[in-house]
């Protein structure tokens, strides 16, 4: 089937306005485009650089107020219910669709997909009582992670069980609710794939990136990976199995784990443009915000050939203890761009912007990226 493409000039909607789809508005935007979001907060990031259309994800006739007045409709996240996914797919074309978001935004949903098509992954169970949780854990033994199935994200809506005697508290914290839990992996390295594929199925992955998480929260990228091209190649193989069985248009992006035996599991995905591959906006030719927008526009992909070695800190409200940073130092570094995303308002643990830099190595970049983030610790404290 020949779908026409959505051109400059036309309108792209994006469900949800925090940074990433004010960096997809910025990109789109830049080629042209006209940008409606959806997001409860007229203050939102994208507002600055987006029309706004007021609403929550979770009210269909704010959805459908701005599918209609778009030729494209998008997402920045995976919490958007599926009922109303499922509305604005009925007016305009959704990219990714509502089946894939069923399928990622439930834990349960996604594992079993995963189990589905043979994708490795950590091992998991389903909790639906606390006697499933214990007997859960007698099986699998501890420590194990508890996540709730739905609404989770950095490292919200999880709980780290050490003993099964905290069985119940575990539990309770996470409101009772359907869960799932996962045998705790201990990994050497955690990794990520972003890929686009377009309407017509043609894949491009960025380089694959190699992260690390603090307190369940991105905290540094560099990419490519420092591992060897056989591991990122079969990061990406399996990364690209997903996305053809999910039948995914738009950016997907495939978090992993590297056990010590050079293992990977896939620890989850996500149908969207993500935190490691912020890297890619400066670092390469084309980056993950115009590759989404060209996907979900029906355009062919562009270049995501890296002009250099990149490293991403994430800036996250705790540096802002004392007020706004001083971002000098930053600015006098030639190779390091700083994005902040407009955020009001700061608290501990909430992501206001980022650092990326370019360098020779890898090394080199997460270790000026590393001495950024340190000064501006320091201020903070
Ligand atoms: P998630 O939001 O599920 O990706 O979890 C955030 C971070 O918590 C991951 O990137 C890991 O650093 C850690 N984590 C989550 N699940 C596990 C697991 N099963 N074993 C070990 N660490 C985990």
């Amino acid at each position: 089937m020949n779908t026409p493409a959505i051109v400059p000039g036309q309108t792209l909607g994006i469900l949800g306005g925090g940074q990433l789809g004010k960096m997809i508005a910025i990109e789109a935007r830049r080629m042209g485009y006209r940008v409606k979001v959806l997001d409860p907060d007229t203050a939102c990031p994208a507002a600055e650089v987006a029309e706004i259309v007021q609403g929550a994800w979770s009210d269909p006739t704010a959805a459908l107020e701005l599918a209609i007045g778009c030729d494209v409709v998008t997402l920045e996240t995976e919490h958007v219910p599926f009922a109303v996914l499922a509305e604005v797919e009925h007016v305009r074309p959704l990219r990714p669709s509502a089946q894939v978001l069923r399928t990622i935004q439930d834990r349960y949903n996604q594992r079993h997909f995963l189990h589905r098509h043979d994708l490795p992954q950590t091992r998991w169970g389903n909790i639906e009582s606390l006697d499933e949780l214990v007997a859960a854990l007698a099986h699998m033994g501890t420590p194990a992670i508890l996540k709730r199935r739905t609404g989770g994200y950095d490292g919200r809506a999880q709980v780290r069980i050490y003993a099964a005697d905290e069985a119940q508290n575990a539990w309770r914290a996470l409101g009772e609710a359907p869960c799932i839990l996962e045998a705790f992996v201990d990994f050497s390295a955690e990794l990520s794939v972003v890929l686009a594929r377009s309407v017509q199925g043609e894949i491009r992955f960025f380089a694959t990136a190699e992260n690390v998480h603090k307190d369940g929260i991105l905290y540094t990228t560099v990419a490519p990976a420092r591992f060897s091209p056989a591991i990122r190649m079969r990061a990406e193989e399996l990364a690209t199995r997903a996305a053809v069985a999910l039948e995914l248009v738009g950016v997907l992006t495939v978090e992993f784990f590297l056990t010590a035996s050079g293992e990977l599991l896939i620890n989850e995905m996500a149908p969207r443009v993500h935190n490691s591959g912020h890297v890619t906006l400066g670092a390469c030719v084309t980056s993950q915000f115009e590759q989404q927008l060209r996907a979900v526009c029906g355009l062919p992909l562009g270049s995501q050939e890296q002009h250099a070695p990149a490293a991403m800190i994430n800036l996250l409200g705790d540096l802002w203890a004392n007020g706004e940073p001083d971002f000098l130092p930053v600015l006098a570094e030639p190779r390091a761009h700083l994005h902040l995303y407009g955020k009001r308002v700061a608290h501990p643990g909430r992501k206001m912007g980022h650092i990326t830099v370019l360098a020779d190595t890898t090394d080199e970049a997460l270790a000026v990226a590393e001495r950024l983030h340190g000064q501006l610790a320091q201020a903070a404290r």
